[in-house]
């Protein structure tokens, strides 16, 4: 069980089940949507993610995906795609524990910035991580 929110603590939420999937991603869009060098993620299946408090907003990020915010503080929460409707993704930072949920790769380092080092040994892909598929964005 993980539960998290935003920054304001209008909007909370609550995930069950194993997370997948986590990554530290560095698109530009996670980029743009973050305002930082990249934005940290987890994924559970849509069954086991459940908003517990306030009303995030979502607006369309790209030709097939949604990101959920809160419309008070702005803080990330959710990606979801079209391209795989089952799972959504996380913003591991809006947890209240991310402790818990750690990064095990970096996805997108193509378009990483040459600042942006993190030393930390993980993998890294160019793109979308070879064995999920492309679904961030
Ligand atoms: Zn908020
Ligand atoms: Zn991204």
């Amino acid at each position: 069980m993980y539960e998290g929110g935003c920054l304001c603590r209008f909007v909370r939420y609550r995930a069950r089940g194993r997370p997948r999937h986590e990554t530290v991603c560095h698109c530009t869009i996670c980029r743009r949507a973050s305002g930082a060098p990249s934005m940290a993620w987890f994924t559970v299946a849509v069954s086991d993610f459940e908003w517990l408090a306030g009303e995030p907003r979502t607006f369309q990020s790209s030709g097939h995906g949604r990101r959920a915010f809160c419309p008070r503080c702005g803080t990330a929460l959710t990606f979801w795609s079209k391209r795989e409707p089952g799972l959504i993704d996380v913003t591991t930072c809006s947890l209240d524990e991310p402790e818990c949920v750690p990064p095990r790769d970096h996805t997108q380092t193509a378009g990483r910035l040459s600042w942006d080092k993190s030393g930390d040994g993980l993998p890294t892909f160019r793109g979308p991580r070879p064995a999920t598929g492309d679904h961030r964005a």
